[in-house]
């Protein structure tokens, strides 16, 4: 629901968050801001400006202006104002933890363990990636010498989503400001919390002002306002397929670089010789972690027929002992869902496996805990079985705690079921046989595949999908040669 600024007062000293432009707090141009809710209570806790293309206009300009001075400054001396915006955020970890936890419905402990370390990690790694990255060089015997250049584009969007917000937004800005661009930024209108608290750190930080913007509001308005800016020639977006591809839309005609890290399907598969107790664990983390809300949690999970009734019984067992509730409590496991919309959407695949002829194991319906979380968005961990690859519940993207188990007899079964939908993103693979492990993995259509683990990132390596789940590469070099321009120069000699 939109509210008139001037309509806020009763509400005082609920925050009012700000744009970040031209090194300054700023409210948006039209004045106008929108209900900002805590997911574990439904309660309206906060306000996000709603933004509009004037704002991005303006962020655009002040990136333009700083542009030549940042881009020219000393690669040591960029690493080191990045290093410094690294530092707050490791000392205000707590501060952050709890602000994302409140704004997106996350477990406390997993926003101060997992996703805020990593946020303080991106900005680390590509802070000193940067001062290491090197171009190549190509002699032509002694007839002439080729060199490649690699220098920042000048004003790129980042465009990131409600899941993981700070730890995604973070990875896109870290390397377009460490390859020495200066960037207008959109995090999800649904958790915008901290990117405005990372404002306030870059400002502490002594980033100088307009290398970045943060324009907050919806994604129709201001994202699309970014795309279609004929001057912010790259868009680094994360979020889902449906608007990847409208993204691309507008962007194609204009010749913009695009990375697009969308939406996925991903396939867990379970072989009889696995090592059984640590993948029925590993499995129940990579279902539920951060209520299913993140990108690569396996949500088809196949496994061999011999071992299935016995997988069944101990993976339900130990979904049935996750505890959910208020995300602020220690022993949580399962938190609430980002939004009423997306907890409708959630609860409506229920619905659908239903009708499907889905059988429910555990779960299936909303969670209602005693006390201030009365009112929040919680939905049981939810395991299906009886339903094949084929259906909408396989098949499309759902993106919440609920998951599928499917029987399987052969290893080219399982990978016909495995790449059946329309996604590619990863792939989870629980063997103990080698030779099995490196052919699955090889046969799978998609970015990433883990074998015995899930999750386990190294941030040197190469990260994305295949088919709908996107086009281009984040992580390591691939995130530096996305932000900067590639150029030969060939010298006869
Ligand atoms: P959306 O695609 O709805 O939104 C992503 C971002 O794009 C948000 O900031 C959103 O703003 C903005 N946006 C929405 N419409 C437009 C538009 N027309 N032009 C430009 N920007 C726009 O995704 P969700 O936020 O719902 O995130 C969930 C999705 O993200 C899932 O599909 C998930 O798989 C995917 N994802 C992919 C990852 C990967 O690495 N491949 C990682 C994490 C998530 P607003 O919120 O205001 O609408």
């Amino acid at each position: 629901m939109l509210r008139n600024c001037s309509a806020l007062s009763r509400f005082e000293p609920m925050e009012k968050i700000l744009n970040y432009i031209n090194g300054a707090l700023l409210a948006p141009i039209s004045n106008e801001f929108i209900d900002n809710i805590n997911p574990s209570t439904g309660e309206v806790y906060s306000y996000c400006p709603d933004s509009d293309e004037r704002d991005v206009a303006l962020a655009y300009d002040a990136a333009a202006a700083a542009f030549p001075a940042w881009s020219n400054m000393s690669v040591n001396e960029r690493s080191n104002i990045l290093l410094k915006i690294s530092r707050l955020i490791e000392e205000r970890n707590d501060e952050l933890a709890l602000a994302e936890s409140i704004d997106q419905g996350k477990p406390l402990w997993l926003a101060k363990l997992g996703e805020i370390p990593r946020a303080k990690s991106n900005i680390h790694f590509f802070a000193t990636a940067i001062e290491h990255f090197a171009s190549e060089s190509h002699a032509m015997g002694n007839h002439a010498i080729n060199y490649t250049l690699r220098t920042p584009i000048g004003v790129v969007g980042c465009i990131s989503p409600w899941n993981l917000p700070l730890y995604l937004f973070t990875w896109k800005i870290a390397p377009a400001l460490a390859s020495g661009n200066c960037v207008v930024a959109k995090p999800s209108e649904v958790t915008p919390m901290t990117a405005y608290l990372f404002s306030k750190i870059c400002i502490d930080a002594g980033l100088p002002q307009g290398v970045l913007n943060i324009v907050h509001g919806l994604g129709p308005k201001v994202g699309s306002a970014m795309v279609a800016h004929e001057k912010i020639t790259a868009i680094s977006f994360t979020g889902g397929t449906k608007t990847g591809a409208e993204i691309a839309r507008i962007a194609a005609p204009m010749f913009k670089k695009l990375s697009l890290e969308l939406g996925g399907k991903n396939p867990n598969i379970v072989f009889a010789d696995c090592d059984f107790e640590k993948t029925v664990k590993e499995s129940v983390r990579a279902s539920f972690t951060n209520q299913g809300e993140i990108c690569l949690c396996g949500s088809r999970i196949y496994i061999e027929r011999s071992i299935y009734e016995k997988f069944k019984i101990e993976f339900v067992a130990q979904v049935k002992a996750l505890t959910i509730g208020d995300p602020l409590h220690e022993s949580t496991k399962v938190g609430a869902i980002v939004s009423k919309l997306h907890f409708d959407k959630v609860l409506s695949y229920v619905s659908i496996a239903k009708e499907e002829g889905g059988n429910i194991l555990t779960g299936g319906k909303a969670y209602k805990p005693e006390g201030n979380c009365a009112n929040g968005y919680f939905i049981e961990p939810t395991v299906i079985e009886g339903l094949g690859s084929e259906c909408r519940t396989n098949q499309e993207e759902i993106f919440g705690p609920l998951v599928t188990l499917q029987p399987f007899d052969t290893e080219q079964e399982v990978l016909e079921m495995a790449n059946s939908t329309p996604y590619g993103l990863a792939c989870i693979l629980f063997t103990e046989n080698l030779s099995k492990a490196h052919r699955v993995a090889a046969n799978i259509k998609s970015g990433i595949v883990w074998v015995n683990c899930w999750l386990l990132r190294d941030l040197r390596t190469p990260f994305g999908g295949v088919k709908q789940s996107g086009v281009g590469r984040e992580g390591g070099w691939e995130a530096l040669k996305f932000f900067t321009e590639t150029k030969n120069v060939c010298i006869k000699i």
